[in-house]
């Protein structure tokens, strides 16, 4: 077996971290939420999803996207209930999982 795949191959990989962000309990005690890589595009800079996570450790399991508009500027997304009511009203809201991301990131625009 001397097959390799080329790098660039989009794959699921095992990158995962764990952050400490405010809980889903009523007085927000933090609580571990672990992330994990389900996708990553071969080109970040090319427009479309650059990269999405799997969250856990919330009430619900969530998806986070990046996703890299034609400007060349980024935009969040995520599937809990906070981005989705309180980002439709305000697009420069992030809730805490993206918050939390954004954190730990390179700058990426
Ligand atoms: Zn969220």
């Amino acid at each position: 077996m001397t097959a390799t795949r080329p790098v660039s191959t989009p794959r699921a990989g095992y990158g995962a971290m764990t952050l400490t962000l405010p809980g889903a309990d009523r007085k927000r005690k933090p609580a571990a939420y672990s992330f994990r890589v389900t996708y990553r595009a071969p080109d970040p800079a090319e427009p479309g999803c650059v990269m999405t996570w799997q969250v856990a450790g919330g009430r619900e399991p969530y998806q986070v996207a990046l996703e890299r508009l034609k400007s060349g500027r980024v935009r969040w997304h995520c599937s809990c209930a906070d981005a989705t009511y309180r980002g439709e009203d305000d697009h420069l809201h992030a809730c805490k999982h993206v918050r939390g991301l954004h954190d730990c990131l390179p700058p990426v625009g």
